[in-house]
């Protein structure tokens, strides 16, 4: 088995990814982390994701894998993107996040209300080997909250190609079409490889 630690305390997370890239990927296990977290002070998904996978990957000298995520509005010229989580002030707060973003948007129309969920995975061995890949998952901003499924803004995400919000969608549709499945699916190639490299 090659060993890959995921840079994330988040239990949830962990499992999700040895599920998904577990079954993609035969070889690979995925490990927690459970090392320093270092603060994220970069301005793009890339770099956040980067600084997370090199401090894992120098801390317990396994390849690192790590991710980072958000919604990003395109009449806002992008954000909330790496301010998705602490949009209205507080790290977390889903509901003011989303709120808040639906005020911002109140006044525009549906033509103009683009945005897409993006994730990022960075890949970093000890040898500082560093592969970046992005999905992304386009679509629009609801005018109010619907469904109560997911998380974070999945209440004011209408995918394209759906009429419904990804909270009312659910995780079907979720596993299959989101940002972060398309992230992974970017991400398998160069696993493989490095499986294959033992
Ligand atoms: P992180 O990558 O876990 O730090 O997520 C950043 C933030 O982006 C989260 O707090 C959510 O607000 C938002 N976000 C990322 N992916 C999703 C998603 O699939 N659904 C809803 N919100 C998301």
């Amino acid at each position: 088995m090659t060993r890959v630690v995921l840079a994330t305390h988040n239990q949830h997370k962990a499992g999700e990814f040895q599920q998904i890239l577990g079954d993609a990927v035969p070889g690979l296990e995925i490990v927690a982390y459970d090392g320093p977290e270092p603060v994220e002070d970069g301005v793009t998904f890339e770099a956040n994701a980067l600084i997370k996978a090199r401090t894992a990957a120098t801390h317990t000298g396994l390849p690192a894998l790590a991710d980072d995520s958000g919604i990003c509005v395109d009449a806002m010229g992008g954000a909330p993107g790496i301010f998705s989580a602490r949009w209205a002030g507080r790290h977390g707060d889903a509901e003011a996040n989303l709120r808040l973003l639906l005020d911002q948007l109140a006044d525009l129309p549906d033509g103009a209300r683009g945005a897409y969920f993006s994730a990022t995975l960075a890949l970093v061995t000890p040898e500082g080997d560093e592969t970046v890949v992005e999905g992304r998952w386009p679509g629009s901003i609801a005018h109010e909250a619907r469904g109560t499924q997911g998380h974070g803004y999945d209440p004011i995400f209408v995918p394209r190609g759906h009429e419904s919000t990804t909270a009312e969608l659910g995780p079907e549709v979720k596993n299959v079409e989101s940002h972060r499945a398309r992230a992974f699916a970017a991400a398998i190639p160069a696993l493989r490889e490095l499986v294959a490299r033992g």
